[in-house]
């Protein structure tokens, strides 16, 4: 194997080269990561790589040397690396390190797809839910879910029906939930139900009702929070939360709630009564079969924690 120094002696001993580009050319042969890198890969290299890949090598070190300095990089969160290319030596752009966290975190994040949840669900963490003892029958639960689920994703596997007063962190288990799975590969869809009524409402108007619809009915797990908290009209009830969990309970997705309201109280005092005032126990007796197939009710008791 010819010397690294010695090659780089006679090139920059050549007279046609001037002094300013045989300064700047020193400093680029002397540079630790182009040594090691030529002499790891100097089987591979062509003899006159070093004149023929100077502008590549010049391109490297000063573009890392910008990077060094904090400065903006010819494609910004990239770094430069030197590859072998044909015999010669080319300049590669990879994502830096701090580039490639965001990435992932990127795909975490979507991961979780949110409809009309607040954004403070993205820090609920297990770990943090897990220092209050209050409510350690539905964190159990929760756990217990995560490991059948992630074991055999497509095993059919009772989701939770977390009811309780309001405060008591239903939303907030559920979000750690879905950022649990989220950070294990699997996604979830979290849907605040009031909310998503009236979207579907407001569908009506622009045809996208079907489109909507599917999103749910068609969620690897879906997380239906707060139902029952505003009254429904029977569209909604039969139409809407009816087709998506005939679907679900037919498919075997796993599929949550929370509710202020315990199981018998949605039925009797929430999805018997429609907005027009009809009483029809046939309808609500229906949808909690479903719910019962999907979900098992856990009462989670403890304070309001909402900031007062
Ligand atoms: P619910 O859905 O039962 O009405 P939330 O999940 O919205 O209650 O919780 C109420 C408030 O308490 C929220 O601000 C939530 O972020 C916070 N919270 C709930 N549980 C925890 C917990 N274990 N650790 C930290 N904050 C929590
Ligand atoms: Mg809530």
């Amino acid at each position: 194997m010819e010397d690294l120094g010695k090659t780089m002696q006679q090139l920059m001993s050549q007279q046609h080269l001037n002094d300013n580009y045989r300064q700047l050319m020193a400093k680029v042969y002397d540079d630790p990561l182009v040594r090691q890198f030529y002499e790891a890969h100097q089987a591979e290299l062509a003899d006159d790589v070093l004149t023929r890949s100077a502008a590549k090598l010049y391109e490297f070190v000063s573009e890392r040397e910008k990077l060094a300095k904090g400065g903006a990089t010819f494609a910004t969160g990239y770094e430069p690396q030197l590859v072998v290319s044909n015999h010669l030596i080319d300049v590669a752009y990879v994502p830096t390190a701090e580039t490639q966290e965001k990435q992932a975190e990127q795909r975490l994040r979507q991961r979780v797809k949110s409809i009309a949840m607040p954004k403070s669900i993205r820090e609920a963490t297990l770990k943090a839910f897990d220092q209050d003892s209050d409510r350690a029958e539905a964190l159990m639960a929760a756990l217990d879910f995560i490991d059948a689920y992630e074991a055999s994703p497509k095993r059919r596997h009772q989701a939770l029906y977390l009811s309780g007063s309001f405060g008591v962190g239903k939303t907030y288990l559920l979000a750690a939930v879905a950022n649990q799975l989220a950070a294990d590969g699997f996604s979830t869809t979290l849907v605040h139900f009031p909310s998503f009524a009236v979207e579907m409402k407001n569908a009506i108007a622009q045809n996208g009702v079907a489109e909507k619809l599917d999103a749910l009915k068609k969620a690897k797990v879906l997380m239906i929070d707060d139902i029952g908290a505003d009254a429904m009209s029977a569209w909604v009830r039969d139409d809407v939360l009816g087709v998506i969990l005939e679907y679900r309970m037919q498919e075997e997705l796993p599929t949550f709630f929370s509710s202020n309201f315990s199981m018998a109280q949605l039925e009797n005092e929430h999805l018997r009564i429609s907005t027009r005032g009809d009483d029809e126990p046939l309808k609500a007796q229906r949808l909690m079969q479903r719910i019962r197939f999907l979900a098992r009710e856990v009462t989670m008791v403890g304070v309001n924690r909402r900031p007062q």
